[in-house]
């Protein structure tokens, strides 16, 4: 089969206009099927137009012929790029066989790279609002004349706020919520259209309209007006005539603005609309602004303008109710309740009609109360309440612009009429990031699992990974992602995304190096994030440089990374972190366990240790010896204090401090709901020194996890580990820290039965136990609802948090057994190794990766196993048979449980 050079990306991106990064990565994939496929050299050509590269001609960039299998992040190294320049490049490949492939053309243009590229002003409406409370939103305008035929039209254009823009009435992409939200005292990104097509010689109307969005509306626990106390716009668009003159558009004094019908609009609050003050064709050409007001000059931002590199937030998909709407109408109020089926997030379109003037309020709730009512308490300041007032003017309808809710549920009270499925849609909206990964298996618990993490990411990858996406939260908390990233980058392409998230990291991080735990930084008193969460900043990038073999993320972040090591390394006397007398903050231990405390030294030691173990590896790739030798030490340091502290044999005792401390955090578990006080007796342990703790599931899987033990102490701690599940009736204890590691380190050492038992198991602390529940996201606590108790401290219960589904990385790495070989990151050469269990008749997983598909499915019965694997094209495989016997691959006798394989599809047999 031929080869077929497809899936042209720069920077991730396809055909990206407006990018700041003038040396941009290429990657393109070898499509086909066929076995051993390989590329042997590759020729990049860029030219500044589609016809001098047509005719060969690389004015812009000849990489000359390259022997090499290189085909994903390729570094630009052609001619400086300036500001709007755009360039075409294709790449011709050469195959196994000396064959040629050319791609097609793709194309990436830069934007405004210098501060003085921009003229436009910052331009505001006349109100600002409050702490806490909001105004109408702004409506802006500009008309302007064309001359002369278009050529080609730029749009440059952000926020401080969010908005939405339109040219001559349309609106100019499909984009929501942009900018997106950063740390905007450093950095406000741009986006960049081409609206050539939407312009015309004659009148135009450039509109937009400003939502308070993250710089202006409420964020995290806090007030709104966090970075600025009204939204601001700065637009400039840019147009080529046909006749060769130029012509720019700002945003200066001399626009207008009014405030039309939507009344408050906030991200946590939620949007009124009043539709009788529509301001019809308000952006368009033929509309009357005489009665609008001048706009005010915005302030001056000090923060770097710099280009979205990475996919927005859009519209990604639509869902139906799955059943009509519940009438729940009492004596005041008609009350419709819907069920989307999905717990999702996004808002919803509206269709229906009413009298003028009438209005409908839309609640959201993710899960009922007992009697059918929405159940929002959990949502706490959060009013997450939409209001449309109708026009009257027959079938009316309405979708919000600047806010989001997270629900499975919608009331609809007030509607005159008969609601129907018809009468909402839900529409989900998250980064536009592409879905990777599928893992679909014989237990449809499991599989419903699969597809609760799937929608926990979807919902909380809105521009930053949060938390959760309803109540009035929604942080980029560092541990939460720290833990979840793996299994990110299995489902969908996160890469853009995390680099994104990293550079906010960096820029949210202390004079001293310390990062905190929310990010971008909103919370001052949390600086230092502690343990499992601050490390973030080191283990986000390394699992990034894993999934997609991108070194750029660790050299970009290089210095922060150090940074971070050294405010470690200054806060951990005798490589102790978080030791009994630190007096900096002791981190969030492992949040949300049950009846298990590990101490935070343990922790914050591990962590420590696992980091200088990671940058150890990282300054190796990046060529940095002594530094790798330096952190190589650093870990051994760390490992040596860790034992000598914490082993048996250590004198160390729990001091009184310690212990009172303990008491104090079992008080605030228990008063929070999470900790159920069981004795289970006098705990030994041969590997951990019992007066200092009591050894918990998290301990030994840290201690495992980031190679802490010596050998010998390794199969005794994995050992006791299964006794300390045993003791809780085949049940985990660990919280965010411990969850997501433990099943590996249960697979890893011989424990696979124990590994799948917790998998299995349905009653809390599990992760079936949500999905037994009917939950349709991974919840936040293993205990979000229980039959004796109800609903957990409203306090804190969200019921979509993708933490605890960090198990995904556990069914595509275990069950179907994909691994990265870490010197050949990005799948170049993977390692496939199933432990298939008893319990399960087959397991699927397919990945899309920078090279390709790979795929590892297999099915078993009593007296077969069967293995398909796909290798993408220009990779290989080492493949590891999980069980012997007589083993045919492609229908051949072969010998052994181990296989080198090329690019190709295989099936083995295993009789
Ligand atoms: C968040 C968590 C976060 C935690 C810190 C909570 O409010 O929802 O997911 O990691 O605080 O412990």
């Amino acid at each position: 089969m031929a080869t077929k050079i497809t899936n042209l990306t720069t920077e991730y991106l396809t055909n990206p206009i407006g990018i700041d990064i003038t040396s941009p990565r290429f990657s393109w994939v070898l499509q086909t099927n066929r076995q051993g496929a390989k590329q042997t050299a590759y020729h990049i050509l860029a030219a500044s137009s589609p016809k001098l590269l047509k005719a060969g001609k690389a004015d812009v960039w000849d990489s000359s012929k390259k022997d090499s299998d290189q085909s994903i992040q390729i570094t630009y190294k052609g001619k400086k790029l300036s500001s709007r320049q755009r360039v075409y490049w294709k790449v011709i490949v050469w195959d196994e066989q000396g064959k040629t492939n050319e791609s097609e053309t793709a194309f990436f243009e830069i934007g405004l790279l210098k501060h003085s590229d921009w003229k436009a002003k910052w331009i505001a409406g006349s109100l600002s609002g409050g702490a806490r409370h909001s105004v109408p939103v702004p409506f802006f305008r500009k008309p302007f004349k064309v001359s002369s035929q278009i050529a080609s039209a730029r749009l440059y254009i952000t926020a401080l706020g969010v908005y939405e823009c339109s040219l001559n009435g349309e609106t100019i992409s499909d984009d929501v919520l942009n900018p997106g939200w950063t740390d905007y005292n450093k950095r406000v990104r741009y986006r960049v259209y081409d609206v050539a097509t939407q312009l015309k010689k004659g009148d135009n109307v450039l509109g937009a309209i400003l939502g308070d969005g993250w710089a202006s509306g409420f964020v995290g626990l806090g007030n709104r007006q966090l970075y600025i106390d009204k939204p601001q716009l700065l637009a400039q668009l840019e147009i080529t005539l046909k006749n060769g003159r130029k012509v720019t558009i700002i945003s200066d004094q001399s626009w207008k603005h009014q405030h039309g019908p939507i009344i408050e609009s906030d991200m946590f609050m939620g949007e009124a609309h009043d539709a009788r003050l529509e301001l019809k064709g308000w952006n368009t050409a033929r509309y009357k602004d005489k009665n609008w007001l001048k706009v005010e000059a915005g302030q001056e931002v000090k923060a770097a303008l710099v280009a979205t590199n990475e996919s927005t937030v859009k519209r990604i998909q639509e869902v139906k109710p799955i059943s009509k709407p519940v009438n729940r109408s009492d004596f005041i109020w008609r009350k419709f309740v819907f069920d989307m089926g999905q717990n999702m997030v996004g808002w919803v379109r509206l269709k229906g009609s009413a009298p003028k003037g009438t209005s409908v309020v839309l609640r959201f709730s993710e899960v009922l109360n007992p009697d059918g009512s929405i159940y929002t308490t959990n949502l706490r300041n959060a009013r997450a309440t939409d209001v449309y007032t109708f026009k009257g003017e027959g079938v009316e309808t309405w979708e919000p612009k600047f806010t989001f809710h997270g629900f499975r549920y919608v009331e609809l009270m007030g509607y005159p009429g008969e609601a129907t499925e018809d009468t909402i849609t839900g529409i989900v909206l998250h980064s536009d990031m592409e879905q990777t990964g599928s893992f679909e298996c014989s237990d449809p618990t499991i599989n419903q699992l699969q597809s609760n993490i799937l929608w926990g990411q979807k919902g909380n990858f809105l521009d930053v990974p949060t938390d959760c996406p309803q109540r009035d939260e929604r942080l980029g908390w560092t541990g939460d992602i720290q833990v979840f990233v793996r299994t990110a980058a299995f489902n969908m392409n996160v890469a853009g995304f995390m680099t994104k998230w990293s550079q906010d990291v960096e820029d949210s991080q202390s004079d001293k190096g310390a990062v905190p735990a929310v990010v971008p930084g909103v919370i001052p008193d949390l600086k230092d994030g502690g343990p499992a969460w601050a490390d973030a900043a080191v283990i986000c990038p390394w699992t990034i440089y894993l999934c997609y073999g991108d070194t750029g993320i660790l050299e970009k972040n290089y210095k922060s990374m150090t940074r971070f090591m050294d405010f470690l390394k200054a806060e951990s006397p005798g490589l102790i972190r978080c030791a009994e007398d630190y007096k900096g903050w002791m981190g969030f231990g492992d949040w949300l366990s049950i009846n298990a405390d590990t101490p935070r030294d343990i922790i914050g030691t591990a962590f420590l240790a696992y980091d200088a173990s990671l940058m150890a590896k990282i300054a190796t790739i990046l060529g940095k010896t002594n530094d790798a030798a330096k952190y190589q030490k650093l870990f051994e340091d760390t490992r040596f204090s860790f034992q000598k502290r914490f082993l048996k044999g250590s004198k160390a005792k729990m001091s009184k401090a310690a212990k009172r401390r303990l008491e104090v955090s079992q008080a605030d578990n228990i008063s929070r709901g999470n900790l159920e006080v069981v004795d289970y007796g006098p705990i030994s342990s041969d590997v951990f020194n019992t007066d200092l703790f009591t050894p918990t599931q998290t301990a030994y899987t840290l201690a495992l996890h980031f190679d802490l033990l010596p050998e010998d102490l390794r199969s005794k701690a994995a050992k006791e580990l299964v006794a300390d599940i045993k003791r809780r009736g085949m049940h985990l204890s660990t919280g965010f820290v411990g969850a997501p590691y433990l099943p590996h380190v249960l697979s890893n050492h011989g424990q696979v039965e124990t590994a799948y038992a917790l998998l299995h198991q349905k009653t809390w602390p599990s992760w079936l136990y949500s999905v037994t529940q009917g939950a349709t996201t991974i919840w936040e606590r293993w205990d979000g609802w229980t039959s004796e108790r109800g609903f957990q401290s409203a306090e804190m219960n969200s019921f979509n948090h993708y933490a605890y589904g960090s198990i995904g990385s556990w069914l595509y790495q275990t069950v179907t057994g994909i691994e990265i070989d870490p010197t050949q990151p990005g799948y170049k050469h993977s390692v496939l190794r199933p432990q298939p269990h008893d319990s399960l008749q087959h397991a699927s997983a397919k990945l899309k990766t920078s090279y390709g598909d790979l795929e590892s499915s297999w099915k078993q019965s009593k007296s077969k196993f069967e293995w398909k694997v796909v290798v993408p094209a220009n990779t290989s495989a080492t493949v590891h048979l999980p069980v012997e016997g007589n083993v045919s691959l492609n229908g051949k006798k072969v010998e052994g449980t181990t296989h080198s394989l090329s690019a190709g599809e295989y099936q083995f047999v295993v009789k």
